[in-house]
């Protein structure tokens, strides 16, 4: 059994006021979680913003480099840790936790510190109007105090994807991981410490989003910033916190992603393709496919394809080899989900594989287990093809022209990921450009360079990070003008 407390100011803090922490795969007790309240934000506040203007203010870029380093390493150290951590507290497969949470939440500390010590400085060189010299150039300052708020279904590496550029741009953080998932948040306190990063700048609040930690800390008037990882719905919330004292946001929200895939495309690689976009992490993933187009040559051929696909995946606890299709996180998101089941059959969806809960093996009969599921044959004013259902599911429908295809994809207030197959480079160029996402893949899903921007259009975000690209909300921008 572990406790959760809080993390603030170099001191694990506990609070008394503890809620159950459950793994999904067999909902046994994992531990308590220390809940933060008023007075702990505003003792995060505090140590934060001495952070900020003390010892970790004072480093040279350098020296904060070599310490961000020395925390990838130290991830890397205690990777098992890690692993398993996460593995109890998303019950995702193994194999997702070792080969992308974890890896690349060491690697987000690399890759910051790297971005931020190249970074080149704009300056010019002007004529004055009276026929002398000036030159400008611009500095960079951190944003100050930046509340991370972060969801569940990649805990370690959606956290470090804002930590890590926060700190190496100079700024303090405070971090409220999801109350799903508090554990590698905690663990990553202890490695803060046993690096020496300097208290009060990372620090860690437990709790629940409304009257909980995540509205106290988003309020708080000595936040200098939020970024959030989460849903709409949240974004609209924090952001009205945030126009207390004008703060900036940073939102990466919600998707209801298309997936299209033409008659020319690669067969194989597009049912794969599809296959990891939907059901991946349990569907569980901002960026998946439930909404997939499918051009009418090959629609009957696709969907028997998919069924197959989705059909082999082995669904099971994270240590089993070769397991597929980990649990829902929850049994309050397993009913959401399940509700969208519900709907679809209601609604006349034809049920091409799944729509129910599987029988697992005694030990795991209490786990949020549920079936991948595909349809077909529902109206796009359906509930299930509108709204983010964040499950493994899909709803497949056919299309005949390019652009029919677009149409379909851009017919939706979301605009965060899109996936498309086929062979045709005229034809990928232009979807490239005509769809209203922040990130269109072509013949691929999930790839990703941590170089390039990242985040949603529409509803699903504001702003972008990722590469330099995340030093536009970690840092303001002075310029300087010297009449030489
Ligand atoms: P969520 O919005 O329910 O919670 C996210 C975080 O916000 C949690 O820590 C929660 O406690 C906190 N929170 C909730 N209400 C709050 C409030 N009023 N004030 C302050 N904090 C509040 O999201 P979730 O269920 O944890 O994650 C799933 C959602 O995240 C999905 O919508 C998914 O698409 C989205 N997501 C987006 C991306 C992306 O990159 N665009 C990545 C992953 C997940």
């Amino acid at each position: 059994m572990r406790d959760y407390p809080n993390f603030i100011d170099g001191e694990f803090v506990a609070t008394g006021r503890t809620f159950e922490n459950r793994a999904p795969a067999d909902n046994r007790l994992l531990g308590f979680v220390h809940e933060a309240g008023k007075a702990e934000v505003d003792a995060a506040v505090a140590a934060a913003r001495a952070a900020l203007h003390g010892e970790w203010g004072r480093l040279s870029l350098a020296k904060r480099t070599e310490l961000l380093y020395a925390l990838a390493a130290e991830i890397n150290r205690r990777f098992e840790e890690f692993v398993e951590a996460e593995i109890a507290d998303t019950g995702k497969p193994r194999s997702l936790a070792s080969h992308i949470d974890i890896p690349r939440g060491a690697a987000n500390f690399r890759l910051f510190a790297d971005i931020v010590a190249n970074v080149p400085t704009e300056s010019f060189r002007m004529t004055t109007p009276d026929g002398g010299t000036a030159v400008s150039y611009a500095v960079r300052s951190p944003l100050g105090v930046v509340a991370v708020v972060c969801p569940w279904n990649l805990p370690l590496l959606l956290m470090t994807w804002k930590v890590g550029p926060a700190l190496a741009c100079g700024n303090t953080v405070i971090v409220k991981p999801s109350e799903e998932t508090p554990a590698t948040a905690t663990l990553l306190g202890e490695a803060m410490n046993a690096v020496g990063i300097p208290r009060g700048v990372y620090n860690v609040l437990h709790g629940f989003g409304p009257g909980s930690a995540g509205e106290y800390l988003t309020q708080h008037p000595g936040v200098n910033g939020i970024t959030l990882t989460g849903e709409t719905r949240t974004g609209e919330a924090i952001m009205a916190a945030a126009a207390q004292g004008v703060r900036p946001v940073s939102f990466e929200l919600g998707g209801k992603n298309a997936g299209i895939v033409f008659a020319d495309a690669d067969f194989d690689k597009a049912v794969a393709g599809i296959t990891r976009a939907s059901f991946e992490n349990c569907g569980q993933v901002c960026l998946g496919t439930e909404r997939v187009y499918v051009q009418r040559p090959i629609f009957g051929k696709f969907v028997a394809a998919l069924k197959a696909s989705a059909e082999a995946l082995v669904i099971g606890p994270p240590h089993q080899p070769g397991v597929g299709l980990g649990p829902l996180i929850s049994a309050e998101h397993r009913r959401k989900v399940l509700g969208y089941y519900e709907r679809a059959k209601a609604e006349g969806a034809t049920i091409v594989t799944g729509g129910g809960v599987p029988v697992m093996p005694e030990e795991f009969r209490d786990g949020h287990w549920i079936e991948p599921t595909i349809w077909t044959g529902l109206p796009e004013r359906s509930a299930i093809i509108r709204e983010e259902i964040f499950g493994p599911c899909c709803h497949v429908a056919p299309f005949d022209t390019e652009e029919e295809a677009i149409a379909l994809a851009n017919a939706t207030d979301y605009g965060l990921a899109t996936t498309v197959w086929t062979q045709n480079l005229s034809t990928a160029h232009r979807l490239g450009e005509a769809i209203e996402v922040g990130l269109c893949w072509i013949n691929s899903w999930f790839l990703r360079d941590l170089r390039t921007a990242f985040g949603g259009a529409k509803v699903s975000g504001i702003g972008r990070e990722g590469g330099v690209h995340s030093l536009e909300f970690y840092t303001e921008l002075r310029n300087v003008m010297i009449k030489l």
